[in-house]
């Protein structure tokens, strides 16, 4: 059985995420889609919130399983026997940053592979931050993010101004 794992902040999770989870669920047996909580980050959504957004937009692909990553995702790739990390590439500045990790992960377990996947060109200028900013100065990101997300920025946003 080849298991994947998916890991990311998710904060929140955009069609960007969705589009790789959907390309990547069809390469292995199961996906597991790993929401990490790092100390040092502040999120716009707690984990638990962010592991349902994604639970809402994955509910028909079967071999996907959404969980919490609680520390190193080496370890959670052991957890569950799996052997490949996938991770997305949007630009040569990501592809910096993932050649670290990879390495880093690489060495932590010599068994451990990570694949990447190159972010389709209509998803390549979109990241969770950047859409969070635009949300937040006003912008229109609907063509980026899915209804329910979009839906729980705008609660968010309307319990901050309360
Ligand atoms: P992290 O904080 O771990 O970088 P993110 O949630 O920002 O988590 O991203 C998780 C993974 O998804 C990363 O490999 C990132 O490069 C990839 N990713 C993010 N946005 C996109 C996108 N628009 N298209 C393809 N891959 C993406």
């Amino acid at each position: 059985m080849k298991i994947a794992v998916y890991p990311g902040s998710f904060d929140p999770v955009t069609l960007g995420h969705i589009d790789l989870i959907k390309r990547s669920h069809r390469l292995f047996d199961k996906l597991i889609v790993a929401v990490g909580n790092n100390m040092s980050k502040k999120y716009m959504f707690t984990q638990e919130q962010r592991i349902n957004l994604i639970k809402a937009n994955v509910q028909s692909m079967k071999n996907v399983q959404v969980v919490p990553d609680k520390g190193l995702t080496i370890k959670l790739t052991q957890h569950f026997d799996s052997h490949i990390i996938i991770r997305g590439l949007r630009n040569s500045r990501d592809l910096d940053y993932e050649q670290s990790i990879a390495n880093i992960n690489h060495h932590l377990d010599p068994d451990v592979e990570t694949i990447f996947l190159l972010a389709r060109p209509k998803y390549q200028a979109i990241s969770s931050s950047i859409l969070k900013e635009t949300f937040h100065y006003g912008g229109n990101i609907s063509a980026w993010v899915p209804k329910n997300v979009l839906k729980a920025m705008n609660r968010v946003q309307k319990n901050h101004e309360e």
